[in-house]
């Protein structure tokens, strides 16, 4: 099993991508281990520190941002910023694994620009905008104001679909984890050199 390609599942708040992450973590096939990210966003019940995300101070996160720590960062949301911090991929990539990222879609396109030929970007379309609003609100993770904003950029997020490698129109949820399966399986087997 080789190591060394970066896998980005992008899409809206609520799309289902982390679902989709969970399970191809879980397929020992694709030798994938996740990019944690940093964010100065406060934990939410049962999210730990160090496996959800690395959950530091806005003071600290604009240390790393003026100390060159990231590989890419975005204030996805006011005041919440969330960024790969460097060290995170050269962990994974010491360990001999591809890096598998749930990431806003600014933060995904970045990484493909950066890394243009071992990384593929993939966009997970809802069936709506309707829709997500509907999940997340059954998710109740976050406030109606938080949800507003999430929703009103969901718009925006849905018209950057076609700079993305593939898209999953995440309909049927069995559907769509086997095309993801099916796609990051393909990509990591097509190269045989190293990096
Ligand atoms: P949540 O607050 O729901 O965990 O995440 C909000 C959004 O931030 C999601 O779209 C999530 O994928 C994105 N996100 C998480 N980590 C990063 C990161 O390191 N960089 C960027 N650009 N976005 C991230």
């Amino acid at each position: 099993m080789k190591g060394g390609h970066l896998i980005v599942f992008s899409a809206p708040s609520g799309s289902g991508k982390t679902t989709i992450v969970k399970h191809l973590l879980d397929q020992e096939d694709l030798n994938l281990d996740f990019s944690v990210s940093a964010t100065s966003r406060k934990p939410r019940k049962d999210e730990e520190h160090g496996k959800n995300y690395y959950f530091i101070s806005l003071n600290e996160f604009k240390k790393h941002i003026k100390g060159g720590d990231f590989l890419e960062w975005e204030e996805v949301y006011r005041d919440n910023f969330y960024g790969t911090l460097n060290s995170e991929i050269e962990r994974i990539w010491k360990l001999g694994k591809n890096v598998i990222f749930d990431i806003d879609v600014v933060g995904g396109l970045r990484i493909k620009k950066k890394y243009p030929d071992r990384t593929l970007a993939v966009f997970v379309k809802p069936p709506s905008v309707d829709e997500l609003k509907i999940r997340l609100k059954k998710r109740k993770t976050e406030s109606d104001e938080k949800i507003d904003m999430r929703i009103a950029k969901a718009s925006i997020e849905m018209a950057t679909a076609p700079q993305f490698d593939a898209i999953i129109e995440n309909n049927d949820l069995k559907t769509a984890l086997s095309e993801a399966h099916d796609l990051v399986k393909d990509f990591i087997s097509k190269k045989k050199e190293p990096f």
